[in-house]
């Protein structure tokens, strides 16, 4: 398989958490899927690291929790407009918050 079909799937991945995708490529995304283990792979990372996201309650100082919410929310806009890379990098910039809500009482 060649490099522009993982990276076709990878965006589709992406895509369909964010704003959904066509049937015709979730079709082509569900084939891909079921033939590529790496890429599969991915997606149910993908998945599972958005499910631990949702699990995830906040206190925080209020301008901490004001600050952080505002870095979230841009790199959400990075992670919209740049597909799965740009969602990884969301992604670590959430364990980061995580870890930072840990360390704040
Ligand atoms: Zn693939």
């Amino acid at each position: 398989m060649n490099k522009e079909l993982h990276a076709r799937a990878e965006e589709l991945i992406a895509q369909e958490r964010v704003e959904g995708i066509s049937t015709a490529d979730q079709l082509w995304l569900r084939q891909h899927l079921a033939d590529c283990a790496g890429c599969a792979a991915r997606a149910g990372a993908t998945e599972q690291a958005i499910r631990s996201l949702r699990g995830i309650s906040v206190s925080l100082p209020k301008t901490l929790a004001n600050r952080t919410h505002a870095y979230a929310a841009i790199a959400w806009r990075a992670a919209l407009a740049h597909g799965l890379r740009g969602m990884w990098n969301f992604l670590g910039l959430w364990r980061s918050y995580r870890s930072l809500r840990l360390a704040c009482p």
